[in-house]
């Protein structure tokens, strides 16, 4: 397997990094995933633009132009295996002399991309997609969960809480008894005939794939979408619960809790989603 590193494309067994990289001592950098599907970078230009909100907001300059992060995906994409695949890009804020919360003037960023394999859920009949179970939890991390820092121990202990709970996801709760996020997704509920996502204003990464649905539900469904605060007694008397990622794409949540969501059952507005999610997915693959 290829990776790149620092400018060059080496095996992944050689890629090295320093101890004293910033992003070893103190996970400071920010990172992307991005999907590929038929070898074919999904979404892209959002990509790379939360990847420039996130670098400024830590105030890492950029180390490469998006024609040379393209580039870098093409090759990547090109030379490794797997007709659909993750990409996964670090940039740290590089390599100090010493271990100082302050950073000295003049570091190189690192930059990292690898691929990895990656199954495309919504390719089979959507009617033998199964339903995913999920936790609520409380959200145990910082106000900028809108920058996709790598920092992630939060995030982590919330996924392996909900493992060891028996549950695929776990979705996080404010101080208020609000859904933020999931720990690695956002979230969706559907009651009735309005489908509701906590909005950007809340400290939350802002999904490139929640973006796609709403964009996907504006463009003419009888449904009413609202971006708004949803209450943990909302989620659980939901008809659906949804959880939206690039690599889980969308996925529904049928068991909430140990308790069935809705009749327990995958949902009919998930379906028509999902369906038109596929839709555009297939057309720009066809593009
Ligand atoms: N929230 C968090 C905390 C995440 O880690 C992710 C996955 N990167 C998401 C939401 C979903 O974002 P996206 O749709 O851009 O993958």
């Amino acid at each position: 397997t290829q990776v790149y590193l620092n400018g060059r494309f080496i095996n992944q067994q050689d890629a090295m990094v320093s101890v004293m990289d910033r992003g070893f001592m103190f996970a400071d950098g920010a990172y992307e995933v991005i999907p590929a599907f038929y070898r074919v970078p999904f979404r892209i230009d959002q990509h790379l633009a939360r990847l420039d909100f996130s670098l400024s907001s830590i105030r890492i300059e950029n180390p490469l132009t998006h024609e040379q992060w393209r580039g870098v995906f093409d090759q990547l994409l090109a030379e490794n295996a797997g007709e659909h695949q993750s990409i996964y890009l670090q940039v740290t804020r590089g390599v100090a002399a010493d271990r100082n919360h302050l950073w000295p003037k003049g570091l190189v960023p690192t930059v990292l991309v690898m691929t990895s394999p990656l199954k495309m859920r919504l390719d089979e009949s959507l009617s033998d997609i199964q339903g995913i179970t999920a936790m609520t939890t409380e959200d145990l991390r910082w106000k900028r969960c809108d920058i996709k820092a790598i920092a992630l121990l939060p995030n982590v202990l919330h996924r392996q809480r909900a493992e060891e709970a028996g549950a695929d996801e776990a979705i996080l709760i404010n101080e208020q008894g609000q859904v933020t996020e999931g720990s690695s997704s956002n979230v969706f509920i559907v009651k009735g005939n309005e489908i509701a996502t906590p909005p950007k204003t809340m400290p939350i990464l802002g999904g490139i794939t929640r973006d796609l649905v709403i964009e996907l539900l504006q463009a003419g469904t009888q449904y009413k979408l609202s971006e708004r605060m949803l209450l943990q007694s909302e989620l659980r008397n939901a008809d659906e619960v949804w959880i939206t990622s690039s690599t889980k794409e969308i996925c529904p949540v049928t068991m909430l809790d140990s308790q069935p969501v809705g009749n327990g059952n995958v949902g009919p507005v998930w379906h028509d989603i999902a369906a038109r999610y596929q839709q555009y997915k297939l057309q720009l693959a066809a593009d």
